[in-house]
């Protein structure tokens, strides 16, 4: 539930400064999520690497190209969805976040999945898909809607996938073709 006098601002400030767990010791800046804080389209990723670390901005580096693009084919703009990560700091050599990390940085995932309030909530990769819904298996349920606690998700996966797999390029840009055609439905509901 979003609390009173609390903001996107608010959030990234707080992100900006935290030191609630290791991953703070070795990052260059913390990565808040960016973009339309009213947006109906959120998407969640895993976590910043070496090029949001050292802007300090999610998805600007060759996975948030991919995104890009994909959203762009499918009439989405990047300027008007939200974009954020599980966690908001780089673990080491990219390793996947730890169950603890994760589970410190939640309470800013879950205040920003409050304020922006999106229609859709797109999960990028198994381990949003696990942070957020318990699931394990990203390729065989990609594609789907889950209704859950009263929020829509939407799965699919990682961009990061696809620069060591070109074939999940197809499967990225059918999901989003999906999730371009629900969002416009809900648009006009
Ligand atoms: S990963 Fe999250 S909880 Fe850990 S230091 Fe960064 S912002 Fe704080």
């Amino acid at each position: 539930m979003e609390m009173p006098n609390d903001s996107i601002e608010k959030i990234h400030a707080e992100v900006i400064s935290c030191k609630s767990c290791d991953l703070c010791k070795n990052r260059t800046n913390a990565v808040p999520g960016d973009g339309d804080s009213k947006a109906s389209i959120m998407f969640i990723g895993e976590a910043p690497g070496r090029n949001e670390d050292e802007k300090g901005k999610p998805f600007v580096g060759m996975a948030g190209k991919i995104l890009d693009e994909t959203l762009a084919k499918v009439g989405l703009i990047r300027s008007r969805v939200y974009i954020t990560n599980v966690v908001k700091c780089r673990p080491p050599g990219n390793r996947v976040p730890t169950d603890d990390e994760r589970q410190v940085c939640k309470d800013y995932l879950e205040r920003e999945i409050s304020i922006v309030s999106p229609k859709i909530i797109c999960i990028l990769g198994r381990t949003a898909y696990q942070s957020l819904l318990g699931g394990n298996s990203i390729l065989g349920n990609r594609g789907k809607f889950i209704q859950k606690d009263n929020r829509l998700y939407f799965l699919t996966v990682h961009p990061a996938a696809l620069i060591y797999n070109n074939k999940l390029r197809k499967i990225l840009e059918l999901d989003m073709e999906t999730l371009a055609r629900e969002y416009r439905r809900l648009e006009l509901t």
